[in-house]
Formats: C-alpha cells, structure tokens, sequence
C-alpha cells in the first residue's frame, strides 16, 4: 500500500461503481479525496461516510459535467477546498454509456451528450488543473477496453478513443514537469452502468467464460491498478494504457 499521505485528490463521478472504489482505496493510502458526481447527493455521500468511516478524509464537489459550466462549477468547490494546496492526483473517471447510441440509431443529442461528459469534460479538467498540478503529479483517465474490441455502442468507444488520445498527448506535453499522464482501460466491470449482468442468469457466466480469469471485473480490481499508477513506484510509468480486465479476450 502507497503512502498518499498529504496528498489531495480529485476523483471525478465517485459516487458509484469504479468511482467509490478508486476514492476509497486512495484514501486509505492517505490521500484527502474531492468525491464528485453529477446528481446522486446521497451516494456521493455514501462514499463519503464509507471513507470518515475507514478514517479518511474525504469531501463532496456536485458538477453535472453535460454541460460546459459544470467544470467552473466543479472547479469554484474544489479550490475553495484546496485553500492554496496543491491538486496531487486528478482521476477522469465520470462517464455515461447511452446503450441506444448505436451507429444507425444514434442521434446528435445522444452524441453531443456523450461527448460532453466523457471527453469534453476530462480535457477541460485537466486543462483548470494544470495551475495546481505540482511537478510529479499524477493524472490517470479511466477510458474502456472498447477502444480496441467492437461493441454495438459506436459513440461512447469513439468518446473513449478520444480520451486515450489525449493521455499520450498530455503525457508528453507535461513529461518535463514530472507529472504523468496514463490511461486505465476496465474490461467488463461489475456496476449500475453493466446493469444488464444481473438481468439473467447467463450474463455474468457468458463474461466469465470470455475472461482468462474466469469472473467478472469488480471495482476494486480497477481501483488498485489506478492507486499504484498515483503512487511513486508508478514515476516511469507515462502515456500508457493499461488494459484492466482479468484476460478478457485472451483467446
Ligand atoms: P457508473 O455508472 O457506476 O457511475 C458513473 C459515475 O459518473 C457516477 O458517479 C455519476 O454520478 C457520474 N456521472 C454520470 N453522469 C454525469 C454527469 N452528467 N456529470 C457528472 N458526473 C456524472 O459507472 P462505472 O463505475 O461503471 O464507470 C466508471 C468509469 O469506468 C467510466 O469512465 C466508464 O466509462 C468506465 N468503464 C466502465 C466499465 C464497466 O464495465 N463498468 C468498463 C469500461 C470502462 P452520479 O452518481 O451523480 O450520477
């Protein structure tokens, strides 16, 4: 377990599924966590009470990241918070999945909508942390393995080639100052966006039969790869992907 004692991080959509987990398992390394989320007051609070509760710390920022001015809204809560300090950990892990937004059903509002949370908002995030990202800072984006295997859902694997794009950029742009930028890619995971593992009682056994692992992904197995890409042993470690899915397609 790294120590983050010290640290702030921002972990965006953790109200939920990988979210929580990510927030949870850096602040029992000892980082103080900014939970956000979009609408969901109780669950952000709920992430909340899990970390005080483990004897972390941990406070909530509300931004709905649809629109453009949520990122100033994101950003008026969390440098109130930050009271000078810096921003060591910036995780982009809020997103939607629209199952309807298939290539010959999808439609414009679907698609700006998709874009806008899922690739708009982690670069215009990024772009407000940089003044309080310290040299040696880390960012990790939390894009999909559906950036290299083909799903129906053509707008929101396009949303996450985007993102992937900007790690490799970003990683070498802020290289110089020490900060490293690189990408986690979950297979499928077990949250209320994959809802439709619970529906029979194939769903989680057709996923295990395709996964080398043999189960379907949970939080925390996404959440630990994210802590040792913030912690120091990760310090060589920029403009990766690491693909994050138990051997989902191995073959
Ligand atoms: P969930 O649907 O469980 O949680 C989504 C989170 O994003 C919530 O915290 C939600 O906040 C927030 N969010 C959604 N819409 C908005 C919005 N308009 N503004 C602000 N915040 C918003 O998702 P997962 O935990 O499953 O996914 C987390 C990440 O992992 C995503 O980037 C996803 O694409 C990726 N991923 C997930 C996989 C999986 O199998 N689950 C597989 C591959 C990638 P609120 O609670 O307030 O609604």
């Amino acid at each position: 377990m790294s120590n983050l004692t010290g640290k702030t991080a921002l972990v965006t959509g953790a109200s939920r599924g990988i979210g929580r987990a990510i927030a949870q398992r850096l602040a029992s390394d000892g980082a103080r966590v900014a939970i956000h989320y979009g609408s969901n007051e109780s669950a952000a609070r709920e992430t909340i009470e899990a970390i005080q509760a483990a004897g972390g710390a941990a406070f909530p920022v509300r931004a709905d990241l649809a629109v453009a001015s949520g990122v100033d809204t994101l950003f008026d809560t969390l440098t109130a918070h930050l009271d000078g300090a810096p921003l060591d950990i910036l995780v982009n892990n809020a997103a939607i999945m629209t199952y309807e937004a298939t290539l010959d059903e999808a439609t414009p509002e679907q698609f700006e909508r998709l874009f806008a949370i899922n690739a708009r908002a982690p670069f215009f995030i990024l772009q407000r942390a940089l003044p309080v990202l310290p040299d040696g800072g880390r960012v990790v984006n939390i894009s999909s393995g559906v950036t290299w295997f083909a799903i129906p859902q053509t707008v929101y694997a396009m949303t996450k080639g985007a993102l992937n794009a900007m790690t490799r950029s970003a990683a070498n742009t802020l290289g110089a100052r020490g900060i490293t930028v690189n990408t986690v890619s979950p297979g499928i995971t077990d949250t209320e966006m994959n809802a439709w593992l619970h529906e029979t009682d194939e769903a989680s056994s057709g996923i295990a039969a395709i996964t080398a692992l043999d189960r379907v992904g949970r939080s925390p197995d996404i959440a630990d790869v994210v802590a040792f890409l913030a912690s120091d042993d990760a310090r060589w470690v920029t403009g990766q992907t690491l693909e994050v899915n138990g051997g989902l397609y191995l073959g």
